[in-house]
Formats: C-alpha cells, sequence, structure tokens
C-alpha cells in the first residue's frame, strides 16, 4: 500500500489546503472521464478522502491505512452519515469546473447530512408611534415545525433511519452525460431520500417520516424602538424545521412603517405642519403640538411668522436604533387666511390697512370701478 502523502504529492504536514489543492490537481490529471488511470484516481480519491477529514488523518498518521481504496465499510470512521467531507463523483466534478457546476448540492461537505430548515421572511407593520416606543409584537408564522408525535426522529418506533438503498447513502445519484466534451458524470438529488441520504423505518404518521409539520404558530418578537423601514429582526431558529430533526432555519420579522397623518419621517427626525392664523403669525403665540409620544407640547410661534418657516422641537423625534439622542421635530408653518369675514371684520382689516398704508379697495368698490374711477 502506497503511503497516502506520497499519493497525493504532498509532505507529511501539508495544510488541509495544500491537501486540497494537491488533490484538485492530480483527480483532474487521473480522472478517468480526462483519459485517466481509473485505479490511479481511485487511490487519489482515498488519500484525500482521509487526509482531508482531521480524525482520519490523525488516525492515519498514529495507524497507517487499513481502508482499501473503493470500499469504505472497513473504516469506523467512513460512510457518508458522518459528514466526512468527501461525497463521491459530485465532488470530484466541483474539483474540475468549480462551484459553477451543480451548485452547492455537489459539494462534498453537505452530502449525507440532512440540511437545516429554510429561513422564514415575515413582514409585519408599525404605526410611527410604535417606533418610537418600541413594542412587543405577535408574530402569526405558518412553517413546519418539529413533529411532536415522533420529536423530530420521523419514526413511529424510534427506530430512527438507515442509509438509503437507492443513493448508498450519498443523497445523490449519478448520471452519465454526453456533452463536446466528452462524458461527463453528474450527479442529483436523489428521489427516494430527498436528498438526505437516509430514510426512516416505521415512518411517523402524524408526519410521514418528515420529522416535521406544517403549523400555525405566534410567535412574540421584541422590536427595538428607532427601526426603520425594511429592518429585519432574526429570531434564530425559528424558522422552518429541518427534516428528521435536523436543525431548525431562523425567522426574519420585516419591519413595515404605516404613514402616519400628522407626522413624516426622515431618518430619527420628524416633519409636521402646522396651521397658524394670519393674526396670530404676525403677533406671535404659544400653540400646542402633538407629540409622537403621545400628548402635547407647547411651542413658542415667534410674532412675523412667514408661509415655509419652519421651528425645530428639539429631541422631539425619534430614538435611534440601538440608543442615542432623539432625532428633532421640525413644524412647518402655514399661515391661514380667512375665507368669511363679517362687517366689522372686514371694517377692522380695511383699519389695518389704511393704518399700513396699503391700498384696499373700499368697501362695495371693486378693483374694476377704481380703475375706472382713475381713468376719468
Ligand atoms: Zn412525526
Ligand atoms: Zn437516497
Amino acid at each position: 500500500m502506497p503511503d497516502l502523502y506520497d499519493i497525493l504529492g504532498v509532505s507529511r504536514d501539508a495544510s488541509p489546503d495544500e491537501v486540497k489543492r494537491a488533490y484538485r490537481k492530480k483527480a483532474r490529471e487521473s480522472h478517468p472521464d480526462a483519459g485517466g488511470d481509473e485505479d490511479t484516481f481511485k487511490q487519489v480519491t482515498h488519500a484525500y478522502q482521509v487526509l482531508s477529514d482531521p480524525q482520519k488523518r490523525a488516525r492515519y498518521d498514529r495507524f497507517g491505512d487499513d481502508g482499501t481504496p473503493g470500499t469504505r465499510g472497513g473504516d469506523p470512521f467512513g460512510g457518508f452519515s458522518g459528514g466526512a467531507g468527501f461525497g463521491g463523483i459530485g465532488d470530484v466534478i466541483d474539483a474540475f469546473f468549480g462551484t459553477a457546476f451543480g451548485g452547492g448540492q455537489g459539494g462534498g461537505a453537505r452530502q449525507g447530512r440532512t440540511p437545516p430548515g429554510r429561513d422564514v421572511l415575515v413582514p409585519t407593520e408599525l404605526t410611527l408611534e410604535e417606533v418610537a416606543s418600541g413594542v412587543r409584537r405577535p408574530v402569526e408564522v405558518e412553517v413546519a415545525t418539529t413533529c411532536d408525535l415522533c420529536g423530530g426522529s420521523g419514526s413511529s418506533t424510534g427506530g430512527g433511519s438507515t442509509r438509503c438503498r437507492t443513493c448508498g447513502g450519498s443523497g445523490q445519484v449519478q448520471r452519465i452525460v454526453r456533452t463536446a466534451f466528452g462524458q461527463l458524470a453528474t450527479a442529483s438529488g436523489c428521489p427516494d431520500c430527498g436528498g438526505t441520504g437516509s430514510v426512516v423505518e416505521d415512518p411517523c404518521r402524524g408526519c410521514a417520516g418528515e420529522g416535521r409539520r406544517v403549523s400555525k404558530r405566534t410567535i412574540t418578537v421584541e422590536i427595538p424602538a428607532g427601526v426603520a423601514e425594511g429592518d429585519r429582526l432574526r429570531v434564530s431558529g425559528a424558522g422552518e424545521a429541518g427534516r428528521h430533526g435536523a436543525p431548525a432555519g431562523d425567522l426574519y420579522v420585516e419591519v413595515q412603517v404605516a404613514e402616519h397623518e400628522i407626522f413624516k419621517r426622515d431618518g430619527r427626525d420628524l416633519w409636521a405642519e402646522v396651521s397658524v392664523p394670519f393674526v396670530q403669525a404676525a403677533l406671535g403665540t404659544t400653540l400646542k403640538v402633538p407629540l409622537v409620544d403621545g400628548g402635547t407640547e407647547p411651542v413658542d410661534i415667534p410674532g412675523g411668522s412667514q408661509p415655509g418657516d419652519v421651528i425645530r422641537v428639539r429631541r422631539a423625534g425619534l430614538p435611534p436604533r440601538g440608543g442615542g439622542n432623539r432625532g428633532d421635530l421640525h413644524l412647518r408653518i402655514q399661515v391661514e387666511v380667512p375665507k368669511e369675514l363679517d362687517s366689522e371684520q372686514r371694517e377692522l382689516l380695511h383699519r389695518f390697512a389704511e393704518l399700513r398704508g396699503e391700498d384696499v379697495p373700499e368697501e362695495g368698490r371693486g378693483l374694476f370701478n377704481r380703475l375706472r374711477e382713475a381713468f376719468r
């Protein structure tokens, strides 16, 4: 039996990276589909299988090799279920073509290991008041969760699972395809075990052996103050349960903020329009302004305020996410001009205009009449 380090052409203290690089090079040279020698290819593959796994490599360094190329039965650390880092032909194809070929599924590290459940995204809408204060929000999630009948094992008798016979536990079935470059072996997910490499004995009636089933759950999420539209809060492990008790995915709660009838948001600042009657704008006044926290705050409007003037109320905006000073509230002044005046009010305004030397048509005489008089 030749030395495994010699087969790959690396030193005994080669790093995992060096081992991998050497394997890719040798596998490329010796792959039967590329015109190489099949026995050499098997030896190279076996050497990599041992030397790329820290446990197996340590054992090999101490005790030598008791496995033979192409067989895995005699190796207590072997088989695919342990996640040994070697995945059959799919891995070799990765070595040839990189990840562009076959995607992540062909990657050796994943094979024979049940993938975790998927992440789940749930939107939730907050009012601006809730953004200001932070809120505990119950979120309804309809997602596969661990089956309570079998506790996630998928087996009704607790018998566990055995290696899938169709794919031999690799989770993949191989196919030979002809291409312009010659024949190529490709791997795709095994239909019998769904790519997990194992099948359940005595499948549970609650989940048909999946170990999980879809149910509706309500999860209460702590949403901090200051979140913004599109922010995502992660609830670790609250996503889809994995098959056969594999780890669950995560739940992401995506924040949407409802339009507010008074306030517009600009980061942590708020903007609002305030209507001020024209006399008050001229003379100055104090207005009660509503706050996003509830309640009101008296705000001084200085005399002579113009339409469009902006008054800043410090720290009456929103808190930033993660703490810090609140933003400001900006009040943009709109001046209200009265639409209906009684005769006494009209008189007063005329008197006012006179005092200011402003030319105002007299009561009952419009601009047209005055122009006619002026040119007579
Ligand atoms: Zn079950
Ligand atoms: Zn299978």
